[in-house]
């Protein structure tokens, strides 16, 4: 059997259906009922991308035209942003528009996407971050990402943790909650 997973869009231009996935499932084994818990973390991160890049397609698209005289506003180059969610870093394409010339502007051009993405982290991410940097130690969680292959990330204020969920392995997740048991 195959199991072909789509993303529905819906607005007032009608539907749009993207396909996320297809997953077979030939054999009637144990391990092959449901999802794996790699299919899932799949399925959420090209969901996401799906998603984001679908919601920046016509937050751009609504923005192009002058809010003024409603010519299309010129391209004048473009630039890679990641934006960093729960389920995945995505690299979007942050275009850079020339401002309509119907009115003056003291800057030429400017960045539409770098008005909608102020932070180039989900508030969620960073709330989750913050918490677990929170709750465990230092020590520990350099640990965890040394095991998950993941780095320290350093601002200029202090050290910030970045904890990359999704490419822990699940014995550093059983781990990780023995060692909060043991400290609660
Ligand atoms: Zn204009």
């Amino acid at each position: 059997m195959r199991f072909l997973i789509h993303l529905a869009a819906e607005s007032e231009a009608g539907q749009r259906l993207q396909e996320i996935a297809s997953l077979e499932r030939n054999e009637p084994r144990l391990e092959n009922i449901g999802l794996s818990l790699r299919e899932a973390k799949q399925l959420l991160a090209a969901i996401q991308t799906k998603i984001v890049e679908q919601q920046v397609a016509d937050y751009l698209e609504t923005l192009r035209p002058c809010p003024r005289c409603g010519r299309i506003r010129g391209l004048n180059g473009s630039h890679e942003v990641t934006f960093q969610t729960l389920f995945g870093n995505l690299e979007l394409r942050s275009p850079r528009w020339n401002h309509c010339g119907c009115q003056p502007n003291p800057a030429k051009t400017f960045s539409p996407l770098s008005e909608l993405l102020k932070e180039h982290v989900s508030p969620e991410r960073l709330y989750l971050e913050t918490k677990w940097a929170s709750l465990i130690s230092f020590e520990l969680a350099a640990h965890l990402l040394k095991d998950a292959g993941s780095g320290v990330a350093h601002n200029g204020s202090g050290t910030r943790m970045s904890i990359h969920f999704e490419s822990i392995p699940f014995a550093s997740w059983r781990s990780f909650l023995g060692d909060i048991r043991e400290t609660a």
